[in-house]
Parts: structure tokens; sequence; C-alpha cells
């Protein structure tokens, strides 16, 4: 959750603090906050609410000078957003000043600890402990505190620590959340992600758990836990600048859906040579994929419906059985699995606290790992034994869109590989599918040309209260997600059914007028879909159908029709997501909402 940006320079801190920290808003905050070293003294500014609302109070940054500080942006995990539990938080003499991402777990027995030691706490968050932590086991040298802190505290934490004895420096470490360290040239930066810092350098380091760096204007140096200097390798982000800009759109989400034709191209391209799925990333021979007794995939959120996809493509084209799983569930479910088993996990930001957990718990049962992710190096990518990349590029919406889509072509391409190694396909079969998933890119460019049929029909829709959405198999596992983007950016009520399932129970909720979303994209279940949307309708529902160009008896039944282009009918729901993509977005724009950063929600969840 939340963002940390630090810098160290010759420029002024604070400015850069705050456009650092815009650039992760859409990590989801409630409040923010600076801290800022000058004249051997620290000052912090600090505000519940958006960062304009911090950016209004210090004159955009100009009214606290200082060419050291560190920035947040909170996501409340211990304590109501509120001034005063914002970050950063000080130290009882306001020697140190802390910003925190994650939780710790055992604060209360810390703060029990401090408190009889004569420590005085003025918020309600568990951060405020490391900050008088810090104060308890400092004897002159920074780095001597911090890893007598970081052996104190069990938990998540990703932490930028000033100190009023150290006008040159600052220290920074991580556990379980993200931080990263950005070296320019006679300035260095810390930040949650490249994206607050891409403005003034690509070259990063990657923090390893406990990796504990200190930052100069003209250095950086890592020391592990037992304070042993670590060597670095440095990456260098390619990612352009702009991709993590709006570039003329008015909303990320909007330039992110039209960006999927590409994000899916770069992710197909690479790994297709000579008519073949040739997945180099991977070291599951076809020995290995004959031994697969069960594959399980994990996942949250989209990642989570990706997965629902996944078992159907891979039961489909393997015939190996799949479980799904939602990954705060299968970590604490005593899962039976063992080492001829494939755990498949999915997480666009390769952080999701829930996920890694759950790949955690497989790999002590010995499972196979196999990770889906979107950021090179991240922690579900190191913590695995294979990894996928998804080229989907920075992804800023909190709504997913490109890095649905991109999951999506992986579980095909994993499907594809694993069953042409198991002899599934005929030569014929395979070399059609491989030209289908190539012809995708342009397929979804198709639909997005005709997106304003989507906004008409949004706009007769968007004050409905709520709304349902059904299918049967892949259909189903699309109605998910679609549900999903619909609510989580438009607040409106939805829910997705199994069309069959609809009538044994769910179907009370429908009544005159309410809009129910049909997708009957495949062949053979279309008349059964068919056959629910009469029952709806005979109770009242208006409906609006999504089906391929092949079907023209939709319209028959039907209020509206969204048409998609025809392709193998296991592919469609990579098209077919793009109309509920669309509409959710056009529902939600219409109805003002804050699209890119929905209430509540968090792009990367990196707490339990
Ligand atoms: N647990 C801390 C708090 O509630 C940090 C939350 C965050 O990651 O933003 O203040």
């Amino acid at each position: 959750m939340c963002g940390i940006v630090g810098y160290i320079g010759k420029n002024q801190a604070a400015p850069i603090l705050l456009e650092g920290l815009s650039k992760l808003e859409y990590r989801g905050y409630d409040s923010a906050g600076i801290a800022i070293f000058d004249n051997n003294k620290i000052e912090v500014a600090k505000a519940k609410g958006r960062l304009a609302v911090l950016s209004e109070k210090t004159n955009d940054g100009k009214s606290v000078t200082g060419t050291m500080g560190i920035g947040h942006t909170r996501w409340a995990t211990h304590g109501e957003p509120s001034d005063v539990n914002s970050h950063p938080h000080l130290s009882m003499s306001g020697r140190f000043a802390v910003v925190h991402n994650g939780i710790i777990e055992n604060y209360i027995s810390l703060k029990k600890m401090l408190i009889e030691k004569g420590f005085e706490f003025i918020s309600e968050t568990d951060t405020e402990v490391i900050a008088h932590l810090f104060e308890y086991y400092y004897t002159g040298d920074i780095l001597d505190a911090m890893v007598k802190v970081i052996n104190r505290v069990e938990g998540s934490y990703a932490l930028g620590v000033l100190c009023s004895d150290y006008p040159d420096s600052f220290i920074a470490v991580r556990k379980s959340s993200p931080l990263i360290v950005g070296l320019g040239d006679g300035e260095n930066f810390i930040a949650s992600d490249v994206t607050a810092i891409l403005k003034h350098t690509r070259n990063i380091y990657r923090l390893e758990d406990n990796e504990i760096a200190v930052l100069n204007h003209d250095c950086v140096t890592v020391y592990n836990n037992d304070k042993e200097e670590v060597k670095k390798e440095m990456f260098t982000v390619d990612w352009d600048v702009s991709a993590a800009e709006k570039g003329g759109y008015e909303h990320f989400m909007m330039k992110e859906i039209e960006e999927q034709p590409k994000a899916i191209r770069d992710t197909i391209s690479p790994r297709i040579k000579d008519g073949r799925i040739v997945l180099d990333d991977i070291s599951l021979t076809a020995e290995d994929i004959k031994n697969i007794n069960k594959i399980y995939i994990v996942a949250c959120g989209s990642a989570y419906h990706v997965g629902v996809v996944g078992k159907y493509v891979i039961e489909k084209l393997c015939r190996i059985p799949v479980e799904v799983q939602v990954a705060s569930e299968f970590r604490y479910c005593d899962p039976i699995i063992n080492k001829n088993d494939l755990v498949i996990v999915i997480s666009q930001s390769g952080e999701t606290a829930d996920t890694l957990a759950a790949l955690k718990e497989a790999k002590n049962h010995g499972a196979r790992i196999l990770s889906i992710v979107n950021v090179v190096g991240s922690a579900i990518a190191n913590a695995s034994d294979d990894v996928i990349y998804t080229w989907a590029g920075p992804e800023i919406a909190v709504a997913t869109t490109k890095a649905y889509s991109t999951q999506l072509t992986v579980i095909y391409l994993i499907a594809a590989y694993m069953a042409e190694k198991l002899g599934m396909f005929t030569t014929g079969e395979y070399s059609q599918f491989v030209n289908d998933l190539q012809s995708l890119p342009e397929k979804v460019s198709e639909i997005l040309k005709s997106k304003e049929e989507v906004q008409y029909l949004a706009s007769k829709f968007f004050n409905c209260h709520s709304i349902f959405f059904i299918g049967r198999n892949l259909d189903y596992a699309v109605s998910l997600e679609g549900s999903l983007k619909l609510k989580e950016i438009s607040y409106i009520h939805s829910e997705a059914y199994a069309a069959g399932e609809l009538k044994h129970g769910t179907i009370s909720l429908i009544e005159d007028g309410t809009l129910v979303i049909a997708l009957a994209t495949g062949q053979e279940l279309f008349d059964k879909t068919v056959s629910n949307v009469k029952e709806v309708k005979a109770r009242g529902a208006v409906v609006m159908g999504v089906t391929t160009d092949s079907h023209d008896n939709m319209e028959d039944v039907a209020d509206y029709v969204i048409k998609i282009p025809n392709i193998n009918e296991i592919l469609l729901p990579s098209l077919s997501v793009v109309p509920l993509q669309l509409f959710g977005y056009y529902v939600a724009s219409l109805k003002g909402c804050d699209i890119d950063k929905p209430r509540n929600l968090a792009k990367s969840v990196t707490v339990e």
C-alpha cells in the first residue's frame, strides 16, 4: 500500500518528494506527510486527505526548506486516517523521523515496553514504536540502531529514517514491503516504486529483505543486518517516463485499456518462434509436465479471475485437474499439495502480501512454483521456481485492465505449451491456436474502435442501483471480472452469477428494469444462456447481451447487444472482457467517480 519517497542531493527536497508522492497516488492512501532536515533539525508537515492538502499547507513544498527529506502517503492499518496518525512519526526528542509502509505485528508488546521505559506515544499507529525504538537503541551510530530495531520488530516494513545528528545522510530498509534505491547524479533516492523517481534517474538498486541502505548525496552503501557491506547490482529501468504518465488521456484507466493490444503483443511475441510457443523463461521440462498431478492457481482480485479462466483453459487443453483459490484462503486452509503439484501464482505487482504468503505455504509443502508477475525482481518473482513476466509496463490505475489481459495471455501460453508437450494437439490444431493467439492484439484493437457504442449503453444505465452479470463456463469467468470492474470504480452494486445458478436463489433480486449483462460467446452453451436470458426477461430485467459476430439471434432476446469478433472459443475471454472494462469505465465516468483512485482501494495490497 502507501508510498514512500526519500531524497538527498543539492536541490530543495520537499517539492521533489511531493512530486514523487503524486506518482505513487495510484497505490491508494488517505493522508500524506514529509519530514525535511535543515539547520540540524527536522521539520515535519503532514495532513489527512489528498496530497493536494499537504501541497497547499506547504506552498507546494516551498515553505519547508532543506535538501534531504522523506515523504509518505499512508494507507491506514492501525489508527484512523488523521493528521496525527499520518507519517512521518517523530521519536520523543524529535531526533528521528520515520516513514513506514507495512505492519509491525508485535507493536503492542513493544509499545508496552517503551511506555514502561518512559516513552510517550501520541498516535495510534504501529509505526510510532519504530521512531521510539530508534531513540531507545541509539548510542551515536544510526546503522547500529537500525540493526537493533529490525532485529526487534516483527512484520512487514519499508522504512525511511532521518536522524538530526546526520546532516549528510539518511537510512532505509525493507522487509516484505517494496522499496527501491534510485541512483542519481549528485543525488540519491528511495521510493516504493520506480515511477516516483523515473524523472530523475533510471538506475536503481533493488533491496532484499533486511538490506539496509545508507544514502549520501554522492553514494549509497548497502549493508546486511550484520552490518557487512553488500555489493549491489545496478538495474537500469527501461520504461519510458511517458509510460507512467497520462499522455493526453483523462484517466490512466482509459490509457491502459487502449494499451492492451500493445501489451498483449509484447507479452506474446517474444515467446513465439517459428510458429511455436517457446517459454525460455521456465525450466519445466516435458517430463516435469507429464508428472504434474494437479495444478493450483492462487491469486487475489482480478488476478484470481484470470485463474478462473485458467482453470477452464488448462483443464480443456491439458486434461490436468486445476483448482483455483483466493490467496488469503489458500494460505490458511492447510492445502493438500505435494511435490508433484504445480502452483501458479498471479500478481501484477509481485508484492501482493496474501499471494506471497500463499506461495511460501505451497513451497513449504514442496510444490513447484510458477509465477506470473509484471514487476521484474519483485518479491514473488524472486521467491518462485519459475517466472513468466507479463510485459504490460507500469499499470497506474487501481482497477487493472492491461495487467489482467496480459496475465490471461500468459495463461494461454502456458496451457498451450503444456498441452503441446503432452501431445494433446494435432499439428494443425496447434498452429491454428498459435495463429489465433497472435491475432488477439488486432482483434482487441477492433473492439476498441467501437468504444463509443459501449459509451452510449453506459449513458443509459449509469443510474442503476444494481447490475447482474451472467454467463456459463468461460463466460462466467469473464462475468466475474466485468462485475468487479464495474463495482470497484463506479460503486454500483453488482454480482456475477453462473447463468444456470441464478434461478437457485438470486433471481429473486431481479425486478422491473434490473440490468442483466449476459455473456453468451461460446457455441456450445449459447442456447442454454439464452434460456437464462429469457428467465430474467420474464421477470422484468433489461438485458444487454455480449456475443460474437456469428450469433445473430441474440438480438431476438436481448434489449441491447454488444458484438465481439470471432476467434477460437478458448480465447474469447481476452475479447469479451474489453467491452466490460469499457462499460465500467464509462459508467464511473458518467457518475463522476475518481476512476483511477477508487475509494478505499489500493493498487498493490502489501498487507494481509
Ligand atoms: N501500519 C502503518 C499505519 O497504519 C503504515 C500503513 C501504511 O503502509 O501506509 O500507519
